[in-house]
């Protein structure tokens, strides 16, 4: 393996729109505060960026719907995280921004050098045009019908319901969602880095030279390749952004997959005049801490772009995690589904690493996991209080009783003491190995196995009993009991810094190097310890239920403001007549080749009998409708859904999860009644 002098670690920018969650401390920010913090006990040159990723759409958006800049809602947003960060002891050296001035001049100055190298292509395409508010429209920006599943309030790139990616050329009765207005398409010029063209190098760089790359990382990576990689546009028509800094690019910014992963070497740059010995010598070894939602931004296109600039280095590895969930549900900002960090340090003050502690025993390292309430008690009491601060508390009340707080003089050891002892470097040795192969729960778990370690040795040897017969003995296993306490103080560290830092307070030591762990005479005969409080406290059942409580609530709040989600803009009784709904009734009902949703349904409308294709097969089985009546609209202009002529639609009820009810009449009428 090679030896690296300096070490620069980079977390995932996070968006500044909205607070920072327990899903982004389990998958970026609590894996990365923790190597670092092993580094740094080392005694390797190592620093760690972060910022907040400024631009893109979502901002603007979030802006247009609050009525403020788009600067007003990033200025929020960045001090909120900040500060969380900052209270939840993640050890950046520098927590930057992207709209700030050097990153500006950073990204301006590496598309500036692709651009002059030729490494781009320029190409016009149309995209749509609000002719009203006079600007393009981003795709987030177009609202329209899903050509898939008939959501009439898809985007022009997603359609939330059935999930498909969508272009906003595929919407059907595409509206602008700033003037309401039909967007018009217009030719337009962008610029694309060639993805296709790196390829080989890309497939050889990965695929060859870094095997020991997380297999959930290596996999996606593979696939990407393998799929075939095609020209990625690296600029947008927005008025948010930094502008493209070419002649006659006026109103076209940097698209934001450009302009965030800079963000790293403009942070880089504001904090040290020395930025370039970290990202252009190839003695450093630069590690990506990311989600594994920007896995193919980290491992295929920023390479991509800093090999095409060529003065950069790559890096070494990506150790991306996967999600975590929030009892058995998806984390989510919108439906307000998540712990917000600032909200768990209102609730839980103090508490700061029970909530690493618990994220990092149950990281989503190789798979989505979950994060349940009851789990994050349960690791709390039945762990940190149990095994560590029950140890911790043990020896250190021992030591005051019987010795007045001085550490007492090791008399002869016996072989358990000498296992004990050797198990320490063995310990050290096994974080070690895991810390560096990115294995933080695994790293976790062996760290907790020294308090283990400890309390086995204090219940095998039951100083509180021997000290009636045999005192002399009891020395040794306090000493040996202190020597283990002092050496948690340094291989718990940078799991648990601000308990460890209280402890290293009761004991009165302060080595945090970590080549010191395994060393069984930190603390010497006659050191003098203070009285300890209690490392850790339970948590008890109704903090618990308070927090499930709060959770339930939300799921009600976003239950009841299902109903709200209609609100359209009025048309007139006239509109509303133009439309021909009527009833009818299924004749035959298959289900579309190779499709998951659609149904191929025969209906009798009482004017004619027809072909109307449906998504609903995946709330319906074909056999079970056969002779229902149905409500359907039947003027709607026909189109071709995987080749099927569809003419018109049945009426559905949808609520908020998605699933369809049919709507039918109460009783039974002649097929064609009009409904009005
Ligand atoms: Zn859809």
């Amino acid at each position: 393996m090679k030896n690296f002098k300096r070490y620069l670690i980079t977390s995932a920018l996070p968006y500044a729109n909205g607070p920072i969650h327990i899903g982004h401390l389990a998958g970026v920010y609590v894996p990365s505060d923790i190597y670092t913090r092993y580094l740094r006990m080392k005694g390797e040159d190592v620093i760690s960026v972060c910022g907040s990723d400024e631009h893109g759409v979502p901002i603007t958006l979030k802006a247009r719907k609050e009525g403020v800049t788009p600067q007003e809602i990033v200025d929020r947003y960045h001090e909120l995280n900040k500060k969380a960060f900052r209270e939840f002891g993640i050890a950046f050296d520098i927590y930057s921004r992207t709209s700030n001035k050097v990153h500006y001049e950073t990204a301006s100055e590496i598309f500036r050098t692709l651009y002059d190298k030729g490494e781009f292509i320029e190409k016009t395409t149309r995209q749509y045009f609000d002719v009203e508010a006079d600007c393009f429209l981003a795709d987030r920006y177009i609202m329209g019908t899903c050509p898939r599943c008939g959501n009439e309030s898809a985007y022009g790139d997603q359609c939330e319901k059935c999930g498909s990616s969508l272009s906003p050329d595929e919407l059907i009765n595409p509206h602008s969602t700033i003037s309401g207005s039909k967007p018009v398409l217009r030719e337009t010029l962008h610029w694309y880095l060639p993805l296709d063209k790196y390829e080989p190098w890309l497939k050889k760089w990965i695929l060859e030279d870094h095997k020991e790359w997380k297999p959930n990382v290596y996999g996606q990576c593979k696939s990407w390749l393998d799929q075939g990689l095609q020209p990625r546009a690296v600029s947008r028509d927005l008025d948010w952004g930094v502008p493209v800094p070419v002649e006659g690019a006026k109103g076209k910014v940097l698209y934001v997959w450009f302009d965030a992963p800079i963000g790293y070497i403009s942070a880089t740059k504001e904090l040290t005049p020395d930025w370039e010995k970290y990202w252009k010598d190839k003695d450093t070894k630069l590690v990506h801490f990311i989600g594994k939602d920007n896995i193919v931004f980290h491992c295929i296109m920023f390479p991509a772009m800093l090999n095409a600039e060529g003065s950069y280095i790559l890096p070494e590895n990506v150790p991306a995690n996967e999600f975590l969930n929030l009892e058995n549900e998806k984390i989510s900002t919108s439906r307000n589904w998540a712990v917000w960090l600032h909200e768990y340090l209102e609730d839980f003050p103090g508490m700061q690493d029970v909530l690493r502690y618990a994220l990092c025993a149950s990281a989503p390292e190789t798979k989505d996991n979950d994060f349940t309430w009851k789990e994050f008690q349960a690791r709390n009491n039945n762990e940190l209080v149990a095994i560590l601060g029950n140890f911790v508390n043990r020896t250190l009340v021992l030591t005051n009783n019987y010795y007045g707080g001085k550490i007492p003089e090791r008399g002869k050891t016996e072989p358990a003491d000498k296992a004990v002892m050797e198990e320490i470097t063995r310990i050290r040795t096994n974080v070690e190995n895991s810390l560096e192969a990115f294995r933080f729960r695994e790293a976790l778990k062996e760290a907790m196995n020294l308090a283990r370690l400890g309390n086995k040795y204090l219940a095998d040897s039951e100083p509180w009993k021997v000290i009636r017969t045999d005192p002399e003995r009891v020395k040794t296993i306090m000493n040996i009991s202190l020597q283990i306490t002092a050496n948690l103080t340094i291989i718990c560290e940078p799991f648990l810094p601000f308990s460890m830092e209280k402890l290293r307070g009761w004991i009165n030591f302060s080595e945090k190097n970590w080549s010191k762990a395994g060393n069984t005479n930190l603390l010497l005969p006659g050191h003098e310890i203070n009285k300890p409080g209690l490392l850790f406290e339970k948590i008890e059942d109704d903090q618990i239920t308070r927090q499930i409580d709060k959770l339930l609530a939300t799921k009600k709040a976003n239950e009841s403001s299902a109903g709200a989600v209609a609100g359209k803009v009025p048309v007139t009784f006239d509109d509303f007549t133009k439309m021909d709904i009527r009833t009818a009734t299924i004749l035959e009902a298959v289900k579309v080749p190779k499709t998951t949703k659609l149904l191929k349904l025969t209906i009798d409308t009482g004017l004619d009998i027809r072909t109307i294709v449906s998504g609903i097969a995946e709330h319906y089985e074909p056999e079970t409708i056969i002779g229902k009546q149905i409500s359907i609209i039947a003027n709607l202009e026909p189109r071709k859904i995987k080749g099927i002529e569809s003419k018109g639609m049945i009426l559905m009820a949808e609520d908020k999860d998605g699933k369809l009810v049919m709507v039918v009449p109460a009783g039974k009428v002649s097929n064609g009644s009009v409904i009005k």
